[in-house]
């Protein structure tokens, strides 16, 4: 039921970007001890911004609003399957449990293909479409090992 409330929600955001064509038609909610800490819609158009998708905005708000970088206890009602930057921005935050309503299937039939991004992933960093091209590996583990004995780190 509150799960219900909380994912209509978020299809809510989703709506206004549907209705006034200000970003892809995607929302989402951050919950925890049952209150909204933090939503938002795509705004990848309005801000310039491919990284802006509904669920690292509800990230990005909710860490605000707790004033923290660890969502542990969180769940996320978001109204579309997310992308692999999503899932990751949710990994990354550490939150419980997701919610969702559109699936990634739905997504690529109006256009968003995020299933290509998700057959990238799982190749090999040289089977790829983006070609990449390891340099510098002795400097910047130097850097690696210099946070690693550093005894004020936050680890995260
Ligand atoms: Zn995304």
């Amino acid at each position: 039921m509150s799960d219900e409330k909380h994912l209509r929600r978020a299809i809510e955001l989703s709506q206004g970007n549907a209705e006034a064509a200000t970003g892809g038609p995607f929302g989402a909610v951050v919950v925890r001890d049952g209150m909204i800490v933090g939503e938002g819609a795509n705004r990848v158009i309005t801000d310039f911004d491919p990284t802006a998708h509904a669920e690292v905005v509800a990230i990005r708000a909710a860490c605000r609003q707790l004033g923290t970088y660890d969502l542990s206890g969180a769940v996320i009602y978001t109204s579309c399957e997310p992308c692999p930057m999503c899932l990751a921005a949710i990994l990354w935050a550490r939150i419980d449990r997701m919610v969702y309503a559109n699936t990634r299937a739905d997504a690529a039939a109006i256009g968003f293909d995020d299933a290509w991004f998700y057959e990238q992933v799982a190749l090999p960093i040289d089977g790829r479409a983006l070609p990449a091209q390891r340099l510098l590996g002795d400097e910047a583990r130097a850097v690696f090992q210099l946070w690693a004995q550093n005894p004020d780190k936050i680890p995260y």
